[in-house]
């Protein structure tokens, strides 16, 4: 199909790829202006080497840490350790701006080819306002129950297996899950009892993998942080974008990338894209943004005219700004005596304190030439050993938006995000109890690596929905306040992180951007 198109959706992650499915339901012509290309399924798919110290699928990009006190910390601390602890940067001046490699993907289907397709709800307590030592958690524009029954869509879409009645946090639904949570492997199993026996409640993780009847999914252990080579993970490009191409309303661009948006008055008129051919110039009626939460804060600035002269809608001055990016960290908990023969590890979650600091999550099992991505000096021999009696979790608390925490542009036009973690007492706190939980379930050491800047694997807020002109970017339902045809369909919306991975959120969200608004026809 060729044009003329009624919606151009730029960037074919979560957030575009899902508005793509959902508008092509509705009938209405669609163009995914995509400026990576399709990942090559391949053996390298699953080569820990090549996926993590190759660095196969991440761009040659450098972006700039701006941050007043360099994001970079000491990559393996052990327990205790005050090194590699988040810290709150003081006032003044920092040093100059430093060159780091992003944790991002620009191909099809964007980050959500190697995440970890846990994809749990936000608590209803998330989408509303919460004080912390720290700062403010804004409310949401809409709350949860605005929510739900796209939460539902979006599960089926994505296939998500998951169960009720073992996570005392779990929000209410209207319906069950679509496919039966995940069952533990025995090393797991055993895992959940000792928590069980310490007084928590570990609760089975949401997962986005087809383990339906017939499902590609192998249960294999190179899930998280790796491209599926069966085709069975629920990334944007297999569970939205091509059942969405398949309709024959919808038509995909790779290898465009698009540098402005030119406006004319309120309304976008067309996009600059360069292509393997040449700069194109693109037109279409209504436009979706959602290039993730940094690159789309750097188009939106990057286009920039007389009429917006701080960048597209960018009136109040808050695009890029209230940047985040989750206060994150990996533990290792390391028991000597036992073996940990666990294949598909990424199966349980405790959420005891998930209100007050943030959720534990086991992540996909970590080999130890993962580990030499970040353990450099470490011998790989010693890694290996680690890895073969280790279990891995990820830390997770809120991160809070801030006016300073931003992308900016630098004045050679490449990214520069500027970033004060904040809520860092809290996730100190959360890790300290996690750390003396594992010891309680009888782990011997408890290795710690704290997330930097170059992570960037949940970056959120940047072009934030409010009610209020005056406060917010977009409106509830993610339509630029300034611009009539632009709306803004990705992580970049978000007012407040959660300490919940956000991909379901951000999938949410599109299927009622396009249910409710003028963006859907
Ligand atoms: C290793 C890893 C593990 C993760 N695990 C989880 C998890 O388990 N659960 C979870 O919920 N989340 C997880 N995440 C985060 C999740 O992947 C993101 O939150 C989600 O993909 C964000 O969706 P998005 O639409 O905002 O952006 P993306 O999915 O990143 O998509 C943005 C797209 O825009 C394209 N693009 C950018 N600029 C341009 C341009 N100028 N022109 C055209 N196209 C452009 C990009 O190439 C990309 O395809 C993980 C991320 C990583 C990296």
């Amino acid at each position: 199909m060729a044009g003329p198109y009624d919606v151009v959706v730029i960037g074919s992650g979560m957030g575009g790829s899902t508005c793509a499915w959902a508008l092509a339901r509705r009938g209405a012509r669609v163009l995914v202006l995509e400026r990576g290309e399709r990942l090559p399924r391949e053996p390298a798919n699953a080569d820990p080497r090549e996926v993590f110290l190759r660095r196969r699928y991440k761009p040659e990009e450098t972006w700039l840490d701006g941050s007043p006190v360099p994001s970079r910390r000491g990559p393996l601390s052990g327990l205790g350790s005050r090194r590699g602890r988040p810290g709150i940067a003081p006032n003044g001046s920092g040093p100059p701006p430093r060159p780091f490699a992003p944790g991002v993907h620009y191909v099809v289907g964007g980050n959500t080819k190697v995440y970890g397709a846990s994809l749990p709800r936000f608590r209803e307590r998330d989408f509303e306002a919460v004080e912390h030592a720290d700062g403010l958690s804004p409310a949401w524009p809409f709350g949860y129950q605005d929510l739900e029954q796209y939460y539902v869509e979006a599960e089926a879409l994505y296939r998500v297996h998951g169960t009720t009645g073992e996570d005392p946090t779990e929000p209410w639904r209207s319906a069950p899950y679509p496919y039966p949570a995940m069952p533990h492997e025995p090393y797991i199993a055993e895992l959940a009892d000792r928590l069980r026996s310490r007084g928590v409640h570990p609760a089975s993780n949401a997962m986005g993998v087809d383990r339906r009847e017939g499902g590609g999914c192998i249960r294999c252990r190179t899930c998280d942080g790796f491209p599926c080579p069966y085709g069975a993970k629920s990334d944007a490009e297999t569970c939205a974008l091509d059942p969405a191409i398949a309709t024959g309303r919808v038509d995909l661009m790779t290898g465009a990338r698009v540098r402005h948006l030119v406006a004319s008055g309120r309304r976008v008129d067309h996009l600059v894209v360069s292509t393997g051919e040449g700069t194109r110039t693109i037109r279409g009626e209504r436009f979706v943004l959602a290039a993730g939460a940094v690159n789309s804060a750097a188009l939106l600035l990057a286009s920039d005219d007389d009429r917006h002269p701080a960048g597209l809608g960018n009136r109040t001055g808050l695009v890029g700004r209230n940047f985040m990016m989750h206060n994150n960290a990996h533990v290792a908990a390391v028991d000597v005596d036992r073996t940990n023969d666990v294949v598909f590890a990424k199966t349980l979650s405790v959420n005891d304190w998930y209100h007050e600091l943030g959720t534990l999550q086991l992540i996909g099992k970590v080999q130890g030439v993962m580990m030499k991505s970040w353990a450099t000096t470490v011998p790989l021999r010693l890694l290996d050993l680690l890895a073969r009696r280790s279990v891995e979790w990820l830390v997770m608390t809120e991160d809070l938006p801030h006016r300073d925490n931003r992308v900016v542009r630098a004045a050679d036009g490449s990214i520069m995000t500027m970033r004060t973690a904040l809520n860092t007492g809290t996730h100190r706190r959360l890790h300290r109890r996690a750390v003396e939980l594992l010891r309680q379930c009888g782990y011997d050491a408890v290795f710690t690596q704290w997330f930097d800047i170059s992570m960037n694997s949940h970056q959120c807020g940047t072009v934030v929905a409010g009610a209020d002109p005056a406060t917010s970017v977009l409106d509830p339902w993610c339509r630029m306040h300034e611009v009539d045809n632009l709306w803004v369909v990705d992580g970049s919306f978000f007012p407040s992180s959660a300490a919940m991975n956000p991909a379901l959120t951000i999938a949410a969200q599109a299927l009622r951007v396009v249910a409710e608004s003028e963006l859907g026809g």
